[in-house]
């Protein structure tokens, strides 16, 4: 689609013609610099040679994020006012176009272009859209946000991570304990964490419900600026029996730790720089309470399981 077209203006003020290059239509992915002039109100904007008088040209625009799968149309009023334009749409404002044949194999999302009747409407629109994306693919892919202020992590940037590391206890004397599998429930930019050192931050963005003790935590954490007493339990022998009920992990049974630590991310992947602390360790049984998504799929459940099909 051709992405600028040129229109005449004639200044609202002095009355002078002119002519101004317009944008009419965004692709997200090809085109960063278009959808970085609308979200900053800088979109198709025409100043007067005559009187200086600038303003925004009523121009139609249409934008596509093929990524994230939406399509949006800005309508300036003038254009709803033309029979022609009207006669393009069926009654839900759907282009008719769509139900041609020929479009047959287009993605369904782009069957159901939303219109918009202002620029900072077509902006706005854009932001909630990218929101919901971030919002979806965070807890679905693991994409690195910040909890507290909702902002993506750039690649190569240092950011605090609270994470469920499950491990299996080594059945035998020589036999160590193995990492089973890891979950990041809070992640935290610098700057939010120097906020949480001073002042209560909250972790809205937080995809899975914490616990108090990992909320606690970290805030204990970013306020003693590393130089802390962890919350786990002091008086366990071996020095980690579950912080909640005080049951040491059998050999060969799995329970989970919870690591402060430092990390960096990259399309690679995360990549852990330091871990700071152990904030507790949670037995089999607390973790299957507490931690309600997580399941250890432990000899027990798997008894439970043979038992229930016998
Ligand atoms: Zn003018
Ligand atoms: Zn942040
Ligand atoms: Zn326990």
């Amino acid at each position: 689609m051709e992405q600028k077209t040129v229109v005449e203006i004639e200044c609202p003020k002095c009355g002078s013609s002119g002519k101004a290059s317009v944008k009419v239509f965004i692709d997200a992915q090809s085109d960063p610099r278009g959808r970085k002039n609308l979200l900053a109100g800088k979109l198709n904007r025409y100043r007067c040679r005559g009187c200086g008088f600038t303003d925004s040209v009523p121009a139609g625009v249409i934008y596509h994020d093929p990524e994230k799968r939406f399509c949006v149309q800005y309508v300036p009023r003038w254009l709803t006012e033309q029979d022609e334009f009207l006669d393009q749409l069926d009654e839900a404002a759907r282009p008719v176009i769509f139900e041609d044949e020929s479009w047959g194999g287009i993605p369904a999302y782009l069957r159901d272009v939303h219109v918009v009747l202002s620029l900072s409407e077509l902006a706005n629109y854009v932001v909630f859209r990218e929101r919901l994306w971030k919002r979806r693919v965070s807890s679905v892919q693991g994409l690195v946000v910040c909890f507290c202020c909702d902002r993506s992590i750039e690649h190569g940037e240092r950011y605090f991570c609270v994470s469920r590391v499950v491990r299996e206890r080594g059945s035998g004397r020589l036999q160590e304990d193995r990492i089973v599998d890891s979950t990041a429930s809070l992640q935290v930019c610098a700057d939010c964490r120097k906020k949480a050192g001073s002042g209560p931050v909250s972790f809205s963005y937080a995809p899975l419900p914490l616990l108090h003790l990992e909320q606690e935590g970290f805030r204990r954490f970013a306020a003693q600026h590393g130089n802390w007493e962890s919350l786990r339990r002091q008086d366990s022998p071996c020095g980690d029996a579950c912080t909640l009920c005080g049951t040491a992990p059998a050999p060969g049974r799995k329970y989970v730790t919870i690591e402060l630590s430092e990390e960096t991310y990259s399309p690679e992947g995360a990549q852990t720089i330091a871990v700071h602390a152990e904030l507790a360790t949670l037995c089999g049984p607390c973790s299957e309470r507490y931690l309600v998504w997580l399941s250890l799929e432990d000899d027990s459940g798997q008894q439970a399981a043979e038992s229930r099909a016998g």
